[in-house]
């Protein structure tokens, strides 16, 4: 006798507890098989690239609180190191942006003369604004962080941890702590915002800073190239609201940034007898629950609608180059299974170039490779960056046709 589906859909959710509130009972909703376990891993060698090991993302959905999480997530294939290259500082649109944020940060709050805690510091350029703008002291933590490749660190009272920040470092105090890109890497989100608000302590007045993907624009635009292994959880403006109201913060602003890219959270400590409220921004579950049945039907469409753009790319002998070498870029080629119909990826990261893209094995070159290569057509992965790519091509003297994800329906 054939299984009931339903019941067997029921069987198979229950066993996936909700790492942001502890529910039962996440829902399935998407599946990519064999995605490259990290994407901004520099590969050196085309034979290293194609043959990085693979993971599966196996999206679920919280029926309690509306998080969104890979359930087949494995924190120990991954391998953080300074050869990850993860940084977005070449680009002026992000440090024009950067900067803004530190800048908004320093005035709204005051920060001068302050300690700053930052967790997954990356290469440290956010710690070092704080600290260049505020006159502020800083501790960073990250196993990627490079030291000595940034001299100007140098100038400003900073201490860099090339570790995982955890409970052991609680003797760290800070006025600030701030984490920026990195709850998203994390799978336990309730275990350590918990964490967090434990190694603060009875300091109730440090202010916390959060910033994530809004997986909100992910859904809305069926961003797939938004969603690839490292990043194994996928917030909203209410599951990031509730997990921190839940941890035992109370919000102070929670709003979207970047094109609305990104969502930003700051908080302190709650006062005990206080019960915070939901910040305005924060959707109930229902919206997300439809946003994900419209990203279901859009994808299939998406995927057909960029097969059909390759394929014609190839029938017109065009050529064609990815501007982007980041984890967007990977999970761009890999999901469309892109390999000999683009040989090159573009990136403005000297630190990437020369290398190769996890997964499909494109070489990663520099712009003024294209005045070699002469593409047709270049696909941009991020369309905050296109202004600032079509610049660039003019100035190399080329005028291709330009295509961007998630503006195509
Ligand atoms: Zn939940």
């Amino acid at each position: 006798m054939q299984p009931d589906i339903q019941e067997l859909k029921n069987t198979l959710s229950l066993e996936y507890m909700c790492p942001n509130c502890y529910g039962e009972g996440m829902e399935i909703f998407h599946e990519t098989k064999n995605f490259p376990i990290h994407t901004v891993l520099n590969m050196t060698t085309r034979e290293k690239a194609v043959h990085y090991p693979c993971g599966d993302i196996v999206l679920g959905f919280c029926p309690s609180c509306g998080f969104i999480s890979n359930v087949a997530f494995d924190a120990s294939l991954l391998e953080y190191s300074p050869e990850c290259e993860e940084s977005q500082g070449f680009s002026p649109t992000f440090n024009e942006f950067a900067r803004r944020s530190a800048q908004q940060l320093i005035e709204k709050y005051d920060l001068r003369h302050k300690t700053i805690i930052e967790i997954g510091c990356g290469k440290g350029d956010f710690l070092t604004l704080l600290c260049e703008l505020g006159q502020n002291q800083g501790i960073g933590f990250d196993p990627a962080y490079v030291p000595g490749r940034d001299q100007h660190q140098q100038n400003y009272d900073i201490k860099f941890i090339q570790d995982f920040y955890s409970e052991k470092y609680a003797c760290y105090h800070g006025d600030v702590v701030c984490c920026r890109m990195t709850l998203e890497h994390i799978y336990n989100t309730a275990d350590f915002v918990n964490m967090v608000r434990r190694s603060i302590g009875n300091q109730t007045d440090t202010l916390v800073f959060f910033q994530v993907p809004d997986v909100t624009r992910i859904l809305h635009d069926c961003a797939f190239e938004d969603i690839y292994y490292e990043h194994c959880s996928y917030f909203s403006p209410g599951s990031l609201g509730r997990l921190f109201r839940t941890c035992g913060f109370s919000i102070l602003d929670l709003r979207t940034d970047y094109d609305e890219q990104y969502l930003i959270l700051e908080a302190r400590p709650a006062f005990k007898d206080v019960q915070p409220l939901p910040f305005p921004l924060e959707e109930d579950v229902k919206t997300v629950e439809n946003s994900i049945r419209d990203f279901q039907r859009a994808y299939r469409t998406t995927m057909e609608y960029w097969r059909r753009q390759m394929q014609h790319i190839k029938t017109q002998g065009k050529r064609a180059v990815v501007w982007g070498s980041g984890s967007k870029g990977v999970a761009f080629l890999t999901k469309l299974n892109i390999s000999d119909e683009i040989e090159y990826v573009v990136d403005i990261n000297p630190y990437r170039q020369g290398t190769y893209m996890a997964g499909t094995g494109q070489r990663i070159v520099a712009p003024e490779f294209l005045q070699v290569h002469r593409p047709d057509v270049v696909i941009i992965m991020n369309p905050i960056y296109r202004r600032e790519i079509q610049q660039e091509l003019f100035q190399l003297g080329l005028t291709p046709e330009v295509l961007v994800p998630g503006k195509e329906l």
